[in-house]
């Protein structure tokens, strides 16, 4: 019998549902011009009534969204702030750890500065996503205004009064199985949390350096790590592989390299007699060119060493210093180190169909979507669909969030479960593969190509809501 109560009318007809039955049990849905009964997930249906109006109940979309709530995820890229940091977090403090200060626009303190903020910042999907997840954790009716900021940053400053608190928004609310953590203040920390963060180590700073005066983009040396003084540039070497072999065996699971914020990503063949020569040069003395030759010598010298300890190699592409950080440079490097797995960062956007054709071409190039969905949307939603069509194997796209707060990090996974639910959902729509494919392809990208792609724990255990 069919009770008023339970029939929701929406643009795409009448949507009926039992709600005595079970979960997973058979959604029927009458629509004008067809009867259809269709798996769905009733409670969750009706969160999404409640939370985006009648737009996407029990549509494609929202069944492929609700499926992907109880999923784990393993993020491949976080800077997760330690722990001291995240305890002292207010509001101003998660947006200035946050994309959106990226922005460049001032803050304020005054409510009329923090409205002219706001009014300024809001459209940009850093903001939006931010915004988004801040209202899934805390209750200020999920719109920030000048007038709610007090309430809101005082509510943030008492949920980190647990110390707790920034763990298990990663947990529970992001159902982080597990987390690549790239502390580049601390190359191959986890953190403290070595069951949640599997440390990553950043390799930068000894493509910039080669004197003890220089510093890399994030003001890093590594004369300021290691007891290197007096070392000939052999025994430098020997330290430094050392250093990637030791990190490697206590955990370090990726290199990463993110040397597109201050130079151009490519990488043309040095010998080790040129970057023996210039090592301990005084830097004025040292040409643009030689000081990039070094820096090419240390990365091929990173590329045989990640294929030999057999961790992949992360690579920033896109968004750096923008004229060189297409990830078309790579190309001569994929292909002089074919056992170095390479993973591309970010769609290497804008230019996120060329990832996707290096993908094609090259079995040791993976696609990280990583930061992407947050950078742009649709852009994101779109790359999707490319790689899903391009990528000879779909174990190699994976995601992570890039992000330093747990509350970002929140927004960047409600992005990209937007970005999925969306492209698998026209891909079904559109008869491209079935639902099945679709739930395949929804683990694999939260999940099961990072686990594959990084060595962790293949046995998952699912995180329940
Ligand atoms: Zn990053």
């Amino acid at each position: 019998m069919i009770n008023l109560e339970n029939m929701f009318a929406s643009e795409h007809g009448v949507f009926i549902c039992n709600t005595s039955i079970s979960r997973y049990d058979a959604f029927m849905v009458l629509s004008i011009k067809r009867l259809y009964i269709v798996p769905a997930i009733i409670e969750s249906s009706l969160f999404h009534i409640a939370e985006r109006g009648f737009k996407m109940i029990s549509d494609t979309c929202s069944y492929i969204h609700d499926y992907l709530q109880q999923l784990p995820v393993i993020s491949t890229h976080e800077h997760h702030l330690k722990d001291e940091d995240q305890a002292r977090l207010t509001l101003d403090g998660i947006i200035n750890h946050s994309y959106v200060s990226w922005q460049n626009i001032p803050l304020g303190s005054t409510r009329e500065e923090r409205t002219q903020f706001i009014n300024q910042a809001r459209h940009n999907s850093y903001f939006v996503w931010l915004e988004k997840s801040l209202g899934r954790l805390y209750k200020f009716g999920g719109r920030i205004t000048a007038d709610v900021w007090e309430d809101l940053s005082d509510q943030i400053s008492k949920k980190h009064e647990n110390p707790e608190a920034h763990i298990q928004i990663l947990r529970k609310n992001c159902r982080y199985h597990a987390a690549l953590s790239d502390i580049y203040w601390s190359p191959g920390s986890d953190l403290g949390h070595p069951e949640l963060f599997k440390p990553v180590v950043r390799t930068d700073m000894f493509v910039k350096c080669f004197h003890p005066s220089q510093r890399d983009h994030d003001d890093r040396s590594p004369w300021e790590f290691m007891p290197l003084e007096g070392l000939s540039f052999g025994e430098y070497m020997e330290y430094l592989e050392k250093f990637h072999r030791e990190k490697v065996r206590q955990g370090t699971v990726a290199f990463k390299l993110a040397t597109a914020y201050e130079r151009p990503i490519s990488f043309e063949p040095a010998s080790y007699d040129t970057a023996a020569r210039l090592y301990m040069m005084d830097p004025e003395e040292a040409s643009y060119s030689d000081a990039i030759a070094y820096g090419n010598y240390i990365v091929d010298r990173t590329c045989e060493l990640a294929a030999e300890l057999g961790v992949p190699y992360q690579i920033h592409t896109g968004l750096g210093q923008l004229a060189g950080s297409n990830p078309m440079l790579l190309e001569p490097l994929i292909e002089r180190h074919p056992e170095t797995n390479f993973v591309l960062f970010h769609g290497g956007y804008p230019w996120y169909h060329e990832t996707g054709a290096l993908a094609h071409n090259h079995s040791n190039v993976m696609l990280d979507m990583v930061w992407l969905p947050l950078i742009c949307t649709s852009a994101a939603i779109q790359a999707l669909h490319e790689y899903i069509e391009v990528v000879p194997s779909s174990d190699r796209i994976s995601w992570g969030s890039d992000c330093w707060t747990s509350e970002e990090a929140l927004g960047a996974l409600l992005a990209f479960e937007h970005v999925i639910a969306k492209v698998l959902s026209d891909k079904v729509d559109d008869g491209y593969f079935s639902m099945d494919d679709a739930k395949e392809l929804s683990e694999k990208l939260l999940f099961r190509n990072a686990s594959g792609i990084y060595g962790i724990d293949p046995n998952i255990t699912y995180i329940s809501r």
